[in-house]
């Protein structure tokens, strides 16, 4: 195991690995790309016009099965935002495709659902930025 760096760190504290996640954030650089479809996939990426040229290739065909295009670029040297309505909204959209999907439901044991509901209830609740 490779020493994760302060880049993976922080996306991870972001965005923790659970049971609605393949894998946790992988790549490494300040440059964030998100893919709140199904499963979370978040890819660090080195510079602006890589995490951008990522962003448009998802965003022009699809990151992955089921994709209903909820994409986002994170520069993770700002400070974190979040949307409490969008966090909850989010949450309830994965929570419904995973209790629908058998990709899904096989990929995550059955526990996608209950992990993308609580993902969002964290996120509605702390604070922005959380604890430096
Ligand atoms: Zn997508
Ligand atoms: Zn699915």
């Amino acid at each position: 195991m490779s020493r994760r760096t302060t880049w993976q760190v922080e996306a991870d504290r972001r965005w923790p690995d659970a049971m609605d996640m393949v894998d946790p954030a992988y790549g490494n650089g300040r440059w964030a790309t998100v893919a709140w479809c199904a499963g979370l996939t978040v890819h660090l990426h080195q510079t602006r016009r890589g995490a951008e040229s990522s962003l448009a290739a998802i965003d022009g065909y699809a990151c992955g099965h089921g994709c209903w295009r909820d994409h986002e670029l994170v520069d993770l040297a700002q400070p974190e935002e979040r949307d409490p309505e969008m966090e909850r909204a989010r949450g309830e959209r994965r929570a419904l495709h995973a209790r629908t999907c058998r990709v899904c439901a096989y990929v995550y044991s059955g526990k996608a659902p209950e992990a993308a509901l609580e993902r969002s209830k964290a996120r509605e609740i702390s604070p922005a930025g959380g604890a430096a």
